[in-house]
């Protein structure tokens, strides 16, 4: 019989790669606290609706990535590809709107879209996410992008960039697409084969494509931009926006061809990036999207977010950090001698335990030197031993790794040296 392997496009997180993922979390955690971003856990599964409807029938996402499996009551549902959606959900479901119309959330966990696996494109992927939900204010925008920015700084990510652009709100959306649907007829056939698909049904949408054939239709100088379409009040809204912005000493430029992949979107939208891999790579992305509320049922609701995948970002960590400098080393190897010892060592092992100082317990099938071996390997400064003449005393042997002395002393005298020892470990 073979082994069973993880599923196509899932991966283990383990080894010293964990200390890169619990450095990452505690810094979004750290942020969010700061913020005052509450945590919401939402389900790893939803109704298919949600998404069809949240993220939009016409995007890659629906159509061809999600997760969609019936339960055994003939329900159709599906595991999370994105965070944003979910949440308005919980706001709504729960009567934020009417209750506490303002919150501010945030999210980390799993979702899942099925893609090609390709290095860094999973199809179990992390992503966590930063949500205003209530507020229609430019400053909020700021808020959300400062907040982006500010997780990606102190990762210590250098080289940092931000893109901006507006999306217009319903009124001159429409008519900004209606052109961009004209124009993008006229061009058909210099076009992939894709984008002429995309330009019918959701033809924001084609300014996401990498082609060369179709990048050069962007650069054309009829290519029209979002910009000249916005409305006096979309446009208020993004010069207030880029003011605070150059107050906060973000560097930023204007990209009018950033509409990010969801239906939902209105006016602002962004991407953080960094240049720490050659290449400008996306950090995270985000934007206004005062439409989700509608497109779920519920009542006009503005809200401002942003999404960054964890991945990427533990992949930029992990050229920038030797993972087990984060870990947490043991201060002590407790070495038993033989089954008393083993005894002996579980009892130390209860009170370190409870005073939660870091500790690694091996077992008396093994010999010193295998110990000794493995504690120094481990970068162990104390090894303590119990067990052999000494055991029957009550006694414990303490060993100093660096200077090879050891002696024994009784378990009052041990806990009483543990304490210093602690002490001292954490004020270095
Ligand atoms: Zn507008
Ligand atoms: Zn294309």
């Amino acid at each position: 019989m073979s082994i069973i392997k993880a599923p196509r496009g899932t991966r283990d997180i383990w080894g010293e790669e964990i200390y890169l993922w619990h450095k990452l979390e505690e810094v979004v955690r750290l942020l969010a606290s700061s913020f005052q971003y509450q945590e919401i856990r939402t389900p790893i599964f939803e109704s298919t609706e949600l998404f069809a409807r949240g993220v939009g029938e016409a995007t890659d996402i629906v159509q061809k990535e999600m997760y969609t499996f019936p339960d055994k009551g003939g329900r159709s549902l599906t595991l999370r590809p994105e965070g944003t959606a979910p949440v308005m959900r919980a706001y709504l479901e729960h009567g934020l709107n009417i209750t506490n119309p303002r919150v501010k959330w945030f999210y980390m966990g799993p979702m899942f879209r099925y893609e090609r696996p390709q290095a860094g494109r999973m199809r179990q992927f992390h992503q966590f996410g930063f949500e205003a939900i209530g507020y229609s204010q430019p400053a909020c925008d700021a808020e959300i992008i400062l907040i982006a920015w500010l997780v990606s700084k102190k990762l210590g990510l250098e080289n940092l960039s931000l893109e901006i652009n507006s999306l217009g709100c319903n009124q001159c959306r429409e008519e900004y697409i209606k052109v961009l649907q004209d124009f993008l007829g006229k061009e058909g056939k210099n076009l992939c084969a894709n984008c002429r698909t995309r330009a019918e049904k959701n033809p924001l949408r084609v300014l996401d494509c990498k082609e060369e054939t179709c990048q050069e239709v962007f650069r054309s100088s009829a290519f029209p931009v979002v910009q000249d379409f916005l409305c006096g009040e979309c446009e208020r809204h993004q010069e207030t926006l880029e003011e605070i912005l150059r107050e906060l000493d973000i560097p930023f430029s204007l990209n009018p061809y950033l509409v990010r992949g969801l239906d939902y979107y209105t006016r602002t939208a962004f991407e953080v990036k960094t240049g720490e891999l050659g290449a400008q790579d996306a950090i995270a992305g985000g934007g206004r999207y005062d439409n989700l509320s509608s497109a779920l049922g519920g009542p006009p609701v503005p809200g401002v977010g942003f999404a960054a995948g964890m991945e990427r970002i533990i992949l930029l960590m992990s050229k920038k950090y030797e993972p087990s400098s984060l870990a947490e080393q043991p201060l002590f190897y407790l070495a038993p001698l033989d089954i008393p010892g083993e005894g002996a060592l579980l009892q130390l092992a209860s009170s370190l335990g409870e005073r939660a100082i870091p500790f690694y317990l091996e077992f008396a099938d093994k010999g010193i030197k295998y110990h000794l071996r493995k504690a120094q390997k481990m970068g162990v400064g104390t090894v303590i031993m119990a067990g052999g003449e000494e055991g029957e005393k009550g006694e414990f042997i303490w060993k100093d790794m660096s200077s090879g002395e050891q002696r024994s002393m009784s378990k009052e005298e041990l806990l009483a040296r543990l304490g210093e020892e602690r002490r001292s470990a954490e004020d270095s």
